[in-house]
């Protein structure tokens, strides 16, 4: 880390970021206190910061902390009300997460991606195609991995990076040399507090950015376009809807980036208009730092989606199955729903939190069979009765799996796409999906 402009830390909020932060800002000589509400003195993380030398406060914090603090590094979870921040806010001291720090830390380029939706599949997507066309790269972020902790080591010569707008939120002078909007829907309100105040946040992607790096947005998002009009990179549109010549766009059933054909969409593998989007913004991003047209060929005839992310599974006598288990919500499920033209065989239902299923209605002309389990097996077959859609109702995800299965004729989808939480049956929706898959490698 050179020339970063503080030397006591207080890192807030422990988590795999935090520890890994600390680790890193105490081997590089800064001044590190650790305050973590939960954390217990028995935990290995804990131990092994004290270990070090690091300094850990356990429990409620104290306004202490913050004497002679220079700034917070905070984990992006933990809310701007949070007294102890409140605090720091009235006596200046800066708060900031580990993106921050960045720019002390490396000088590769970095594609940064953020949007409402989409942004795991289309850093895959990004990662993967540099890969297919030989460059070296790495993926941190949102995704799974401590982006300081890939950027402290890195040997890589790109760093593609997935960024919420919790990170985005105090993440200094980052500056990414291409940065990706892929879409604005309200989200995370309850944090942000209204909808301006989340789309500034997502605006720090593009902050800092210069003349010289890019900016890649949807221009068929009016919020993406508006928010967009005081960025300083050079602008480069995708548009699914119509031809943006100096960007990403669709012709004649076909993706193209300004006037060279990527690929026919009949040879894409992901499903899915929505994935089109984030197939044009993350084609646009690598081309514009020397991918090949080839390498992301490759990607895109074999890629079948991010595990959960309406996930081909298998084709079993000319019956497709779709994992898409992430579909924890009714918005979820309707997009699923739209991706395909072939006859569907749904299997939806979970964690009941009150909501009907009426929203779906519209999107329910493909779907020949519904097969719902779970808290809300009722109300959702309420829902299909109204549509005159044969259900079938049951105990398990299991179960249902294989009644679809069996109904299932050559050409159709079964998918599962369940517009709910999975906490009624399962940890998470990782797993509800393994069950999924699993009961159908297994028919
Ligand atoms: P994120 O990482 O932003 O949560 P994912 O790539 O994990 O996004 O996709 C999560 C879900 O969001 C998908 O299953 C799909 O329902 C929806 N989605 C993905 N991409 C888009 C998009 N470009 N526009 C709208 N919805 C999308």
């Amino acid at each position: 880390i050179k020339d970063f402009p503080y030397q006591q830390i207080l890192v807030l909020g422990l988590a795999k970021t935090g520890t890994a932060v600390s680790k890193i800002l105490q081997a590089e000589g800064f001044h590190v206190v650790v305050s973590d509400l939960k954390a217990n003195e028995t935990d290995l993380e804990v131990k092994a910061l004290i270990d070090l030398g690091v300094t850990v406060h356990l429990g409620e914090p104290s306004e202490a902390l913050l004497d002679g603090c220079d700034v917070i590094i905070k984990n992006p979870g933990i809310p701007y009300t949070n007294h102890l921040l409140q605090q720091a806010d009235q006596r200046g001291i800066p708060v900031l997460t580990e993106i921050a720090l960045l720019p002390y830390m490396i000088d590769v380029p970095i594609i940064a991606i953020t949007g409402s939706n989409g942004k795991t599949t289309t850093t895959t997507l990004t990662e993967q195609m540099l890969l297919k066309s030989h460059q070296s790269v790495a993926a941190a972020g949102n995704i799974g991995h401590v982006a300081t902790e890939v950027s402290y080591e890195l040997d890589k010569d790109i760093l593609v990076l997935e960024l919420s707008s919790f990170q985005l939120m105090g993440s200094g002078s980052f500056r990414p040399k291409v940065s990706v909007l892929l879409n604005l829907f309200e989200a995370h309100l309850d944090y942000h507090g209204d909808f301006d105040a989340y789309k500034e946040a997502k605006a720090h992607i593009f902050k800092y950015q210069q003349a010289d790096d890019y900016l890649v947005y949807n221009a068929d998002n009016a919020d993406v376009t508006n928010l967009i009009k005081t960025a300083k990179a050079k602008p480069v549109p995708f548009s699914r809807k119509s031809v943006v010549s100096e960007g990403g766009y669709v012709k004649e059933d076909a993706l193209f980036f300004k006037d060279k054909k990527i690929i026919d969409i009949a040879d894409i593998k992901l499903v899915g208009a929505h994935n089109l989007e984030n197939i044009l913004a993350s084609s646009v991003s690598v081309l514009l730092l020397g991918a090949t047209v080839e390498g992301i060929r490759q990607v895109l005839t074999t890629f079948t989606g991010v595990k959960h992310r309406l996930q081909f599974v298998l084709e079993n006598k000319g019956v497709r199955f779709y994992n898409d288990s992430k579909a924890t919500n009714i918005l979820a499920t309707v997009t699923a729903l739209q991706a395909f033209d072939a006859p569907v065989r749904l299997i939806a239902g979970g964690l009941d939190r009150g909501n009907g299923f009426d929203e779906l209605v519209p999107y329910l002309n493909h779907v020949v069979g519904a097969y719902v389990y779970g808290e809300t097996k009722d109300k959702i077959q309420a829902t299909m009765m109204k549509q005159n859609i044969p259900t079938m109702a049951g105990e398990s995800l299991a179960e249902m799996t294989k009644r679809a299965a069996a109904d299932a004729k050559t050409g159709e989808v079964v998918l599962l796409s369940p517009a709910c939480a999975s906490w009624d049956q399962f940890e998470n929706f990782e797993i509800r999906g393994d069950v999924f898959i699993d009961t159908v490698r297994t028919l």
